[in-house]
């Protein structure tokens, strides 16, 4: 039987688009199996791709593979990663504009993995010089680092990114890379003091402790062994099958130096790291009056060694809270728990703080020396959407940021695009999708969304708490469709509601928030004497991370969820500005298994990303439109009644260049402004004659 079947039947379709007009979920679901089980993971929709994460290496990312799909036309070859970074970066070179690469799907599907193949294609495909080669090696070096800071173990993937990520590269005018920017978005901070079960802090901790030379670790007053540190232990699995900390490290090291990292930089960031082991294993004992006592701590020592603090000032720090009276500057001592909180409030600011520095750091490396003009290719590689079987703020600021990039995908394919046809008069049957933006509104709407209601709560300290926050919210949109408590749930609801819990229907299914905690995580306080100490710090990284003129101000900084909501405004906006391209990623099974194919998982990532309505809309739309203007200028000199000088309008000068060229009526449409083309091949046929 398996002779006769076809190659079709066998690897299924590349192109979605292909497929029979009238496509159901069950067949598109089909295809993507079919080739899943090929190891072909990539599929089309038009100019989307689809990945499906195979969870083991494929051979099929090599130096050979790169050279196939350099400079080729993007449907000539079997879809790939390389075929869309190939035809960005080409794209970006005939127009000279700037283009985005957004890579979305939930924990473990695949996003990272995906950006770091593209870059490594523009690694290898761009031109290269000497100066180029040390820009690209800066380049891919900056991953492995900031994967070290800001990537952990979680349940949902053991190289889970904690921080969002957008990289620009920036490409001189013969398309070598001169050098590149990366904005990072809000680190999961509170990882460092605290893990769930089977999840690990930052994978920094361990490489040290587990690779660090063995001067190093005397030097930093380290111990080889994970279990000892009270910061490393909390999710009992210091050790995962699937990293090597002792090689990570290793790479780390060279990637630091390769990064410009002086001698004094290294030694002053793992100072840091050392440090916050040690801030975690600090105890305190409770005096006579129930107050927080230090005595000759070892821990507080090294502190006071690596971080360049002296003893007392650190001791006085962690053990009390400046209180400003009329005249003079009172000390309250902390009560035993309060000191605890305060030593973790100072470890994550620790952490938060540096990761910043980092990242500032590897900007300064990859800034572009070279002063001409530019063009750039951005890649988007942010924190999938994630469940729980608890989940708190992080996992709320997490599901929004995807909700958020859902809504601009939606409203750059599917709405825009309609919108446009209706526009430019091209005759249209509308597809009808899920918006979202009725939850974006919900948890953001000025006044009376999830983060204003939140913010509110923060202001009244002393009189709100967690619970205040729910019955808010209960109070001021208990009726919103896509929000439910355990007060405003029916029966059966209820029951799988605890009363501090609310559930969201985000647009990628439901999650059920813990309110505890929330109001303390958006606060982020940390005790202003904290600052202070740290302020007298001989460490030149926290010296710069503290710094003397930050303002003590009597006003409240802006809280957590606000300033990530602007910093998602000022993404859209740098997004907004660039011509968009998906990779949409796929997790095949929830068990990291190679090799399964979860339909109902699948499924529901096939429903919500919308992949049904996107293919609806490019099967009937057109995959490539310009301005007759922009048009006519490139192709003009394929027509001598358009060469070189063409005196009527721009769009009498298309007409007459497309009947030359021999386009067929159903394959393009003239708009009011625009032409469109349905199929790239047909444009792809066009840019070939050009060439010749
Ligand atoms: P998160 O949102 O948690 O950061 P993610 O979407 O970035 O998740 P990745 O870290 O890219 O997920 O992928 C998870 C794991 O899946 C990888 O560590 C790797 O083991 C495997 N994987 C993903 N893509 C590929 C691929 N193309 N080839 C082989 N393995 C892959
Ligand atoms: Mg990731």
């Amino acid at each position: 039987m398996e002779a006769s079947l076809t190659a079709r039947d066998r690897v299924g379709i590349q192109d979605f688009v292909l497929l029979d007009p009238h496509t159901s979920e069950s067949a598109f679901l089909d295809n993507l199996r079919k080739r899943f089980h090929e190891n072909l993971i990539y599929t089309y929709i038009g100019t989307l791709l689809v990945s499906v994460n195979p969870y083991k290496e494929l051979d099929i990312y090599s130096k050979k593979q790169m050279d196939t799909y350099m400079g080729v036309n993007f449907f000539e070859l079997p879809p790939h990663i390389y075929a869309l970074a190939d035809n960005v970066f080409r794209t970006m070179q005939s127009e000279f504009n700037n283009h985005f690469i957004l890579i979305s799907g939930e924990s473990g599907a695949g996003k990272t993995e995906a950006s770091k193949k593209i870059l490594q294609f523009y690694a290898v495909s761009c031109p290269s010089t000497k100066l180029l080669n040390n820009v690209r090696d800066r380049l891919l070096l900056s991953n492995p680092v900031l994967e070290a800071f800001g990537n952990a173990k979680t349940l949902k993937n053991d190289n889970s990114s904690r921080f969002g990520k957008y990289m620009d590269i920036q490409f001189n005018h013969q398309g070598g890379a001169v050098g590149g920017h990366i904005l990072s978005y809000l680190l999961e901070k509170s990882r460092v003091v605290h893990q769930n079960h089977g999840e690990r802090n930052f994978h920094i901790f361990y490489q040290l402790v587990e690779g660090g030379e063995e001067d190093l670790l005397r030097w930093l007053g380290l111990e080889r062994n994970c279990k000892n540190y009270r910061y490393l232990v909390q999710g009992d699995c210091a050790k995962v099958s699937s990293i090597n900390d002792k090689s990570d490290w290793k790479t780390v090291r060279k990637a630091l130096s390769v990064i410009e990292f002086s001698e004094r930089d290294t030694e002053h960031l793992f100072g840091i790291i050392a440090s916050v082991l040690h801030l975690g294993n600090i105890k305190f004992d409770a005096d006579a009056r129930g107050y927080a006592t230090l005595n000759n701590n070892q821990e507080m020592h090294w502190v006071s060694k690596l971080l360049g603090i002296p003893n007392q000032v650190l001791q006085q720090g962690l053990t009390h809270r400046k209180i400003e009276a009329k005249t003079e500057e009172v000390f309250s001592p902390f009560s035993v728990d309060h000191a605890v909180y305060a030593r973790d409030a100072l470890a994550k600011a620790i952490y938060g703080r540096t990761f910043n520095w980092l990242v500032n750091k590897i900007n300064e490396s990859l800034a572009n020396k070279d002063s001409s003009r530019k063009t750039v290719i951005g890649l988007l590689d942010i924190y999938g959407f994630e469940v729980f079987s608890v989940n708190s703020f992080e996992q709320f600021c997490i599901n929004y940021c995807n909700e958020k990039l859902q809504q601009l995908f939606i409203e750059l394919t599917l709405k825009s695009e309609q919108e446009e046809y209706e526009m430019e008069g091209i005759e249209w049957e509308p597809v009808p999708y899920f918006n979202n933006k009725i939850i974006c509104d919900l948890v953001e709407e000025k006044f009376r969304g999830i983060i204003s209601l939140l913010d509110e709560e923060c202001l009244r300290p002393g009189e709100a708490t967690d619970i205040t926050f729910l019955e808010k919210m209960e109070d001021k949109i208990g009726g919103h469709p896509h929000f439910v408590t355990h007060k405003l749930a029916d029966q059966k609801t209820r029951k799988t509601l605890d009363r501090g819990d609310f559930r969201l229907l985000h647009y990628a299914g439901e999650v059920t928030y813990c309110v505890v905690g929330f109001l303390d995580k958006n606060n982020d306080l940390l005790y202003r004497n904290g600052k202070e100490v740290m302020r007298q710090s001989k460490n030149a990284i926290i010296k710069h991370c503290f710094p003397s003129t930050e303002p003590d101000s009597k006003r409240r900084p802006e809280t957590v969820v606000t300033q990530f909501k602007s910093s998602l405004v000022g993404l859209t906006e740098i997004l907004m500005s660039k011509e968009p391209w998906y990779v949409r990623c796929i997790k095949p099974n929830e068990a990291k298994q190679p090799g399964h194919f979860n339909d109902v998982l699948v499924r529901h990532q096939v429903k919500y990303l919308g992949l049904m309505e996107h293919l609806r809309v490019r099967r009937a739309g057109f995959a490539y439109r310009r301005k007759y203007e922009i048009f006519l200028q490139r192709y003009k000199p394929l027509c001598p009644e358009t060469w070189p000088n063409w005196k009527g309008t721009a769009a009498e000068g298309v007409q007459l260049l497309i009947k030359h060229l021999g386009y067929k009526p159903d394959e393009y449409k003239m708009g009011r402004t625009k032409i469109f083309i349905r199929h790239p091949r047909t444009l792809f046929a066009t840019e070939d004659a050009f060439q010749v």
